[in-house]
């Protein structure tokens, strides 16, 4: 990968114009999806047994009887030396500890934070799909677990506001948001990252031939795709087009020439 610096600026200035427009749609998003004031939270240990409860519902591909991969463990070992900052692990039933820093720089003129980790390659892979045609609007990056408990609250709240009862709206919105403590994004290691001109956070992202590049592209530049359609049954998440999540360029390259999920490359590790 060359550095562009030329190309670099000029994508930090779009990405300030565009920072104005996602900050108004992803509030509208927000808003559609998490709206009303603060509720009860529920307890972590119900949140988990909710979620597991969604992930097990029809829709999510059952787990499928095909033949135990083998992955160089040494080679897997080796590559966790070098990346541990990176490849931290967090999910349905591994909480992100406390003590976990995060290393935050400001992306997209301030509008958001990720990890200084990630930001070289970001700007890298984002200057390289501009190059190709394909331009994108990071709709969230880092999200703090108090910011995470409060989306949380406000969605049961607005659901309780439309008629659902407090274990309905609970159950609707842990198939939304991870409890607190059990998202990526706390790690800042994580973007969700739409397709310019498609705003919707949903399967329609895959359709896009920017995010097909990414798709493809994004492991060099030390990118997954976390959540892929042919892993669910590994992630317990449904397909998430749109989530990428940095974990080093070994390690993605690894992953991507294996096949394997963060949590494959985990199971790999001991
Ligand atoms: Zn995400």
């Amino acid at each position: 990968m060359k550095r562009n610096k030329k190309a670099i600026a000029s994508l930090l200035g779009v990405l300030a114009i565009e920072g104005v427009i996602i900050f108004l749609l992803s509030c509208t998003w927000t808003r559609t999806i998490m709206s009303g004031e603060s509720a009860t939270a529920m307890t972590p240990s119900a949140a988990l047994a909710q979620r597991d409860r969604n992930v097990s519902k029809p829709g999510i591909a059952p787990a499928k009887a095909t033949a135990i991969p083998s992955y160089d463990k040494k080679e897997i070992k080796k590559i966790w030396k070098e990346s541990k900052n990176t490849l931290v692990l967090v999910n349905v039933e591994k909480k992100l500890k406390t003590s976990y820093h995060s290393s935050l720089i400001p992306i997209c003129q301030g509008r958001l934070q990720a990890s200084e980790y990630l930001y070289e390659s970001l700007v890298q892979m984002l200057a390289d799909a501009r190059e190709e045609g394909y331009q994108f609007f990071i709709a969230s990056a880092y999200r703090s677990r108090t910011k995470q408990q409060r989306l949380i609250d406000d969605g049961v709240r607005n659901r309780m506001r439309h008629g659902a009862t407090y274990d309905e709206a609970i159950k609707k919105t842990y198939e939304k948001i991870m409890p607190a403590g059990h998202s990526e994004h706390e790690t800042g290691l994580a973007l969700d990252i739409l397709c310019s001109g498609n705003m919707n956070m949903n399967l329609s992202q895959k359709e896009e031939p920017g995010n097909q590049w990414l798709c493809k592209n994004c492991h060099k530049y030390g990118f997954i795709l976390r959540y892929p359609e042919s892993k669910e049954h590994v992630t317990n998440i449904a397909y998430e087009p749109w989530h990428f999540r940095y974990v080093g360029e070994s390690a993605a390259k690894y992953m991507r020439e294996n096949d394997m999920t963060l949590e494959e490359f985990w199971d790999n590790m001991e």
